[in-house]
Parts: C-alpha cells; structure tokens; sequence
C-alpha cells in the first residue's frame, strides 16, 4: 500500500526515524492500558505493540488515508482501531478505566490535548509522547520562568512532570518549522485539590490573560472581594506564583 501524504491541516509529520518511537515506547513506566493519538502510518505504534507492560492498546486516528493504511498494515489492531477525532471522544465513557495517553502528537491541537488531558485526570494516569519543543517546555516550566503559563500550573496540581529529551526537524517527513520534544506527565497522589477546583481554573487563567500585570489588577475580572489576599501576593505576576500559592489564593477567595 502506498504511502500517506502528509496533510499539513492535520498536522502530519511522520517520524523517519525509528530510534525515536523506540525510545518513546520505553519511556512509558509501569502497566498500562494505552490510547495512541494520531498513529498516522504506526510508526511507535509498531513498538508499543511489541511492549510486554502494555495490557491493551488502543489508537485513535482522524485521518482515513491513514486508518486505511493501518487497517492494511496492522491487522491485528481490529476494533482497538478507532476512527474518529480525539478532541471530540467521550473518554469517560470510552475508557472508564485507567489508562495512559501516547502519541506522536498532532502539534496543532497540542493545548487542546492538554487541556483534555488535565480534565480527565481521574482516568489519565500517564501521558508519554512528543510535542513541539516550546508546548514541552511550556508544561513543565516551574514558576519565575518565562515559559511558565496556564498548562503549567493547571498539570503540575496532578502531574509529576518531566523533560525528556529534545528532538530535532530532521527526524519527520515533512519536517516541522520547530524543534520538539518528549515529556512524560506522571499522575501524583492528589485526588482533589484543597480548594474549589472550578475557581482554581478561573483563578489560574484569569491570572495569565494578564500575565504581566500585577495579579492585583489581573484578578479584577473575576470581580471577587480581594481584600483576604497577602499584599506580597497581590503585587506578584502570574508568572511568579506557585501552583500551591494558586490554591492558597483560590481558598482565600472562596471564604468570601
Ligand atoms: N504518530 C505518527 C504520526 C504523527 S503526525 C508518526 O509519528 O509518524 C500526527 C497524527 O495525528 C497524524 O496522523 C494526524 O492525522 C493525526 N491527528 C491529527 N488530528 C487528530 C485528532 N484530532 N484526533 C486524532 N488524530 C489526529
């Protein structure tokens, strides 16, 4: 069967190189249940098949083009082949068990996976796979870095995170304009945050959509009574404040 052409709307970029999906295949810990996202033509797909702490693996492709070559050249997937688009699965009811998310991932939905990820986070134990270098950079940022933003603070309340290694253009066909990267996001122990976990969201973003203002003026929007909140909080960014601090801030203002 001839190859798929890449279709950039989707972004397809294949990887050439197989080292890379070796490696990303062990660096999943533990066993596991696993959903492969995009597998495109099966790539790491190949070797998480072959991974003896995989009990059952699932993918989930959008693209026919590329269903129908892994139909042809992975038969033995079946109906753990699933057809349809990630953003849009109902996981809970899909995957009601634990399970861990991997892929080489589609770079233009990688917020969206994330933020998909952080709301299924009872289920999603682990999450193994690559993104571009600057989302990668982003989630595992700790606070007083510039990369660090609302992915950041969101993931590190429920994931231990953790940088990999760097990937560079040359290993995809077609390259990517930006280097990537593999990160690993480990479920902790926290089941529910200390606080009510729907204002720490509002809390979090409402922060960063002003990043460089003081979080005193930032927080305006949520038109909430600040007055309990430590002046030395109020006059920091977003930028600086620590997941726990978040809480801290979130719990002060549901006391109201
Ligand atoms: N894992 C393959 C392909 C990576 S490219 C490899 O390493 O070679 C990203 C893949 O994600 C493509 O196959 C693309 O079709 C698929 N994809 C894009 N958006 C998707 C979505 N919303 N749901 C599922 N798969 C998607």
């Amino acid at each position: 069967m001839e190859k798929v052409k890449a279709k950039k709307h989707l972004g397809q970029h294949f990887l050439k190189d197989e080292n890379i999906a070796s490696q990303i295949a062990d660096s999943l810990v533990g066993q596991t249940d696993v959903l492969e996202i995009g597998p495109g033509m099966g790539v790491l797909t190949k070797y998480l098949s072959d991974k003896q702490n995989i009990s059952s693996l699932k993918v989930v492709e959008i693209d026919s083009e590329s269903v129908a070559y892994l139909q042809c050249n992975f038969p033995q997937l079946s109906s753990d082949l699933i057809e349809g688009d990630f953003l849009k699965m109902k996981l809970d009811t899909l995957f009601p068990n634990p399970y861990t998310i991997m892929g080489n991932f589609p770079y233009n939905i990688s917020n969206q996976i994330l933020f998909k990820v952080f709301e299924n986070r009872d289920t999603i134990t682990q999450v193994v796979g690559m993104f571009q270098k600057e989302v990668a950079e982003r989630v595992v940022a700790q606070e007083g870095s510039k990369t660090y933003g609302i992915l950041s603070v969101l993931l590190s309340a429920f994931y231990d995170r953790e940088y990999l290694f760097t990937v560079g253009e040359e290993v995809f066909n077609p390259p990517p304009k930006v280097k990537s990267a593999v990160i690993r996001l480990v479920r902790n122990q926290v089941k529910e945050l200390d606080c009510d976990q729907a204002l720490f969201v509002k809390v979090v973003k409402t922060a960063f959509n002003q990043r460089r203002k003081m979080l005193r003026s930032a927080l305006k929007p949520l038109g909430a009574n600040l007055e309990n909140i430590e002046q030395d909080l109020l006059t920091k960014r977003a930028e600086q404040l620590s997941t726990e601090q978040f809480i801290h801030i979130t719990k002060l203002l549901s006391n109201d």
